[in-house]
């Protein structure tokens, strides 16, 4: 941590008490003019070094919130299939498989979100390692930007969506496990409260949508969009991606709406329904991309679609109503 002949000068302030991750210690640092040496080259902290931090973390904890959606999907397949209820399995109630295969089209469509996510960091992140070595050719160069901008766009939206479905997952895990799922005998208990710092740090899902809006605005996630629309897929989803492209027309007519205000304030306020909507109909994509190649993603291709047409609506219904002026029943003095 820090050099035997200066350590005096860093200290521990305290080990947290913390809901969940437990297993990892965490600890504020007080520097104490502690000599420190320049990192890097001036000025390009913030922009360059920090933001190039934070989107590695966000990968990061994006892949962590897909772990932690698959520990709280497993626990609760199996609980399902084990207790008894009324003579059967609870797994055969509506109620219930209803709710395991939400967890688990969530679950494949973050997946999903986070190979496409890392796939365009790792093109990028080669161009940069080539860059090193020798000067790009224009196309290469061109190609470098283009991965870096989807590595921009993609990564705030994995953050977002996989962590919130990882709590949503860690609470639904619970219900399935009814009361036994409030005793800590059983892991989804800790899965819950682990799960609950994945939306919180390296940047909040409010933060997060902060990063993602400009790829709205500025047409880079429809840009996507349509490219995923014109991939050859199997001729069975032709009728989802139909829907998807109604969806689209949505997004666009809702992000219209917003952006023809000109009003900072107002965008912001619409901005995590939109963001919200293009992430939809992203990891539907995704998914049912990955179903023409593969029949294991069918289930969940055809389950996320119909949650995420609902959830598309009714966003699109919400900004539809709504007049800019109304934002002001929603401050508090
Ligand atoms: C267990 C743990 C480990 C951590 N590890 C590290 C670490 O290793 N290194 C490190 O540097 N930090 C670390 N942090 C700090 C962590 O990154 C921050 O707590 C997190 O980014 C949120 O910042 P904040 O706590 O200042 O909340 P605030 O910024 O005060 O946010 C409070 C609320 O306001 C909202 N909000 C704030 N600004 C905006 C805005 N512009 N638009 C919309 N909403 C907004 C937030 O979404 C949130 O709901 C850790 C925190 C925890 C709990």
């Amino acid at each position: 941590m820090a050099d035997n002949n200066f350590d005096h000068t860093i200290k521990v302030r305290r080990i947290e008490n913390k809901l969940g991750i437990k297993g990892s210690p965490t600890c504020e640092l007080v520097f104490t003019n502690t000599p420190a040496k320049l990192v890097g080259t001036r000025r390009m902290g913030l922009i360059k070094y920090v933001m190039s931090l934070m989107n590695g973390a966000r990968l990061g904890v994006g892949a962590q919130s897909v772990g932690v959606s698959q520990a709280a999907y497993d626990e609760a397949i199996a609980y399902a299939r084990e207790r008894k209820q009324f003579g059967k399995a609870i797994i055969e109630f509506p109620a219930v498989y209803e709710m395991i295969s939400l967890m688990k089209a969530k679950l494949d469509a973050t997946r999903a979100l986070l190979y496409e996510t890392t796939r365009f960091v790792d093109v990028y992140k080669a161009y940069e390692a080539i860059e090193a070595t020798r000067k790009l050719t224009p196309e290469e160069r061109a190609d470098y930007k283009e991965y870096q901008k989807l590595a921009d766009a993609f990564t705030p939206i994995l953050k977002m969506f996989s962590s919130e479905f990882a709590n949503q997952n860690a609470y639904d895990s619970i219900q399935v496990h009814g009361g036994s799922g409030f005793m800590k005998d059983y892991a989804c208990e800790r899965i819950y409260r682990d799960a609950r710092i994945l939306t919180i740090y390296e940047g909040t899902s409010q933060l997060q949508t902060v990063a993602a809006i400009r790829h709205v605005t500025t047409g880079n996630y429809l840009k996507q969009i349509r490219y995923y629309e014109a991939q050859p897929i199997n001729p069975e989803f032709h009728s989802l991606r139909k829907k998807l492209i109604t969806m689209t027309t949505l997004l666009e007519n809702s992000t219209n709406r917003v952006t023809e205000t000109k009003n900072p304030e107002y965008i912001d306020f619409q901005a995590r329904r939109l963001v919200e909507m293009a992430g939809h109909i992203i990891m539907t994509y995704l998914l049912i991309i990955d179903a023409s190649r593969d029949d294991m993603f069918r289930k969940s291709a055809e389950v996320y679609q119909r949650y995420a047409e609902v959830e598309v609506r009714k966003h699109a219904t919400f900004i539809k109503n709504f007049d800019v002026e109304q934002v002001d029943k929603y401050k508090i003095a």
